[in-house]
């Protein structure tokens, strides 16, 4: 999410990073599992319910496990609609826009998931990367870091 500033905090299942509607990208290239509204609970008041999940191409060695996949919620806005189990499911490339970020819990941010092991029901803490290593993976940014903003063609904000 070029522009968005590191905001994660101790405990979180995902990394959350700090932006008003900003673009966002894949990190990787893989299939989508579905990118639609919900699989959220943050669903009220101004909150934005849209969710991508990312089937990773080249799963990430992590401690004896593998991360498989990549969510992303609290989207204001999605490149594609994809529903869970539609098929054919889309695939992305690494740096290939989902959609746009948005507000989750009142608060304008993108919140990154890191999951393992292909078990990505998010109903046991054992398959989700906590903050603070979903930070080691993404090259270890700390609190109020900003990501690039984005150049060249692609550019449109
Ligand atoms: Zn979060």
């Amino acid at each position: 999410m070029p522009g968005g500033a590191i905001g994660g905090w101790w405990g979180d299942t995902g990394l959350d990073i700090a932006g008003d509607h900003l673009e966002v990208f894949a990190i990787a290239a893989g299939t989508l599992d579905y990118s639609e509204r919900g699989h959220t609970h943050w669903t009220h008041g101004r909150d934005t319910p849209y969710s991508v999940r990312l089937a990773l191409d080249t799963p990430i060695p992590w401690e004896g496990h593998r991360i498989t996949h990549v969510y992303y919620t609290h989207l204001s806005h999605l490149e594609t609609t994809q529903a869970e189990g539609a098929t054919p499911r889309k695939h992305v490339e690494g740096g290939e826009k989902l959609g746009v970020s948005g507000i989750g819990n009142g608060t304008p941010h993108l919140h990154l998931g890191l999951l393992l092991d292909g078990e990505v029901e998010q109903d046991s803490w054992t398959f989700i990367l906590r903050e603070s290593d979903v930070r080691k993976v993404m090259g270890g940014y700390k609190n109020g870091v900003r990501l690039p903003a984005l150049r060249g063609p692609g550019a449109t904000r």
